[in-house]
């Protein structure tokens, strides 16, 4: 099995290219955000949980979200493989999913960050801000938090995968192909 993860900070366009790669090599996406968006326009109370921080721009805390994503895992079915887009977000996270997937005997193959600068990246959401209907993309100073968060909480999962060997940075500046195109290359040779 092919499982990747798709990584970096909010607004680095993993949404948009875990989509294309997923239809390329016929991985199946899973986006905890959209998960938690899902639960949330469904008004469940996973849903009421993941508000509060979503609309904050903090994380989600790690039993609520590992507890779903291992869920969604183990309800997955015959795939070719998973791509992983916003999880894991934090090395409690990865080492839960690094345990799920060993016991299903296919590990992670390779981690991909989309490297983009922190200005670039207020840019972008604030114009997504514009038409996503998401509350966490309108308000600046949301932003900001949500790129402080991926700092200090979530850019020790690229060092931990990369003491693995398994970590790839990519240039997230560009054209959506030419995205595209980078990570399909480092796909291609895992
Ligand atoms: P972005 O990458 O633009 O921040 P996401 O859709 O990936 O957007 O995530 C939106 C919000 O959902 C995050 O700010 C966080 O509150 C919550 N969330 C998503 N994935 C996780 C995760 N793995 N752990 C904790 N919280 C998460």
């Amino acid at each position: 099995m092919n499982n990747i993860i798709l990584f970096g900070p909010p607004g680095s366009g993993k949404g948009t290219q875990a989509e294309k790669l997923a239809e390329h090599f016929g991985l199946l996406h899973i986006s905890t955000g959209d998960m938690f968006r899902y639960e949330l326009k469904n008004e469940t109370p996973l849903g009421i949980t993941a508000k509060g921080y979503m609309d904050e721009g903090k994380l989600v805390p790690d039993e609520v979200t590992i507890a779903m994503l291992r869920e969604r895992v183990k309800n997955a079915g015959e795939v070719n493989g998973i791509i992983f887009d916003g999880f894991p977000r934090t090395e409690a996270q990865a080492e839960a999913l690094d345990e799920m997937l060993e016991e299903a005997d296919s590990p992670v193959k390779g981690l991909l960050l989309l490297d983009v600068a922190d200005d670039e990246i207020v840019k972008r959401i604030l114009l997504r801000g514009k038409t996503s209907g998401r509350a966490d993309d309108l308000d600046e100073s949301i932003i900001r938090n949500r790129i402080a968060v991926f700092n200090e909480q979530t850019a020790p999962v690229y060092n931990y995968y990369h003491e693995k060997g398994k970590a790839h940075k990519v240039d997230g500046i560009g054209s959506i192909d030419d995205i595209f195109g980078r990570l399909q290359t480092l796909v291609e040779r895992f």
